[in-house]
């Protein structure tokens, strides 16, 4: 077990945290960057990002996130892979006591942990995780080439992974609660014109049914209306693209945080509820949820650190 002291811990490898280290490193904060179980975040499941600005030819997720994470390392940020267990912000220096039994002991704390896919909490998708359900079409989509696969949801990620998948599978099926999407018109659009995929509005998910792995969806049109009707839908793969969790169960009784566990910030700034904790990113931001809005938040993360190391 070791001691590591810094000045400015952050934890999370995704825009965000990425951001915040190379601020941070060219304030001479040297900073330590934990990169999680995830690095590079959710973009390392993404296709192509076509909305970051510099890349007016688009680039892959995983890429830009390599690119971030050199630029970092460039100026010096100490990158570990590793996972914060447990935190102690009740006392300065703060306290992160990581997975392999490492104490860091750090004057600032940026947390930019992100937020993780939701499901829809039906214990179908326990039964048939891995045998059909899936949170990532870029992840598993390779599996479903010449089959039948419904996305769940009516937002960006939805259309996104509908138009990805369209690409490798037969037919995929939109399953959308609503009467209409939510997504972007440009993502709209591609949906509509992507012959094989069928929007299914008005409909939700009761359950999923297959001897071992998944053979179909068990759906319910226009529930609780006079025209209710219930129908099975045979599919291969069922993927999830419902909106996100934020990933705040570590800071859960130490942080102010919404109704809905994103960590609370002295917007526009990133101070949180603790004096030297600092949050940026899909972590504390349930509206924008954006490469761009998080590399953004990092950059603003690490001069609030900076400010308050001067101020202290
Ligand atoms: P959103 O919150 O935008 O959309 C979630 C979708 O899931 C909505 O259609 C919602 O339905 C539906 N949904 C939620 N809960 C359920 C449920 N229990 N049953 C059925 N459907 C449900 O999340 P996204 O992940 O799509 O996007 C998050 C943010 O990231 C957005 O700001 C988006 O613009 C952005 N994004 C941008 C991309 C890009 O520009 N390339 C790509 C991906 C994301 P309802 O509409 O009825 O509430």
């Amino acid at each position: 077990m070791a001691e590591i002291i810094t000045r400015c811990a952050i934890i999370g490898g995704g825009p965000a945290g990425y951001t915040a280290a190379i601020y941070a490193s060219r304030a001479n904060l040297a900073p330590l960057l934990i990169e999680g179980m995830q690095p590079g975040g959710q973009l390392t499941t993404t296709t192509e990002v076509e909305n970051f600005p510099g890349y007016p030819q688009g680039i892959s997720g995983p890429e830009m996130m390599e690119e971030f994470r050199l630029q970092a390392q460039r100026f010096g940020t100490d990158i570990r892979l590793g996972v914060v267990t447990s935190v102690d912000f009740s006392s300065r220096p703060f306290r992160l006591t990581l997975d392999n039994g490492d104490i860091i002991v750090a004057k600032t704390v940026i947390i930019a942990t992100g937020a993780s896919a939701r499901y829809l909490g039906l214990p179908d998708e326990q039964k048939y995780m891995g045998m059909g359900v899936s949170a990532c079409a870029t992840c598993d989509g390779f599996f479903y080439r010449n089959r039948t696969v419904a996305v769940v949801g009516g937002g960006d990620t939805a259309c996104e992974e509908a138009v990805y998948l369209a690409s490798l599978a037969k037919q995929v099926y939109l399953i959308v609660r609503k009467p209409a999407l939510r997504a972007s018109k440009v993502m709209q659009e591609r949906v509509f014109n992507t012959p094989n995929i069928k929007v299914l509005f008005n409909c939700n998910t009761a359950g999923l049914y297959g001897e071992e792995v998944v053979e179909g969806a068990r759906l319910i049109e226009r529930k609780g209306e006079a025209e209710e009707r219930s129908f099975d839908l045979p599919i291969d793969g069922f993927f999830l693209a419902i909106g996100h969790t934020p990933n705040t169960t570590l800071f859960q009784g130490k942080l102010d945080m919404d109704g809905n566990g994103y960590i609370k910030v002295e917007s526009p700034s990133t101070r949180t509820s603790v004096p030297g904790v600092f949050a940026a990113g899909d972590v504390c931001d349930p509206s924008y949820q954006q490469a761009v809005n998080a590399a953004a938040a990092g950059c603003r993360a690490a001069m609030d650190a900076d400010r308050f190391l001067i101020e202290d």
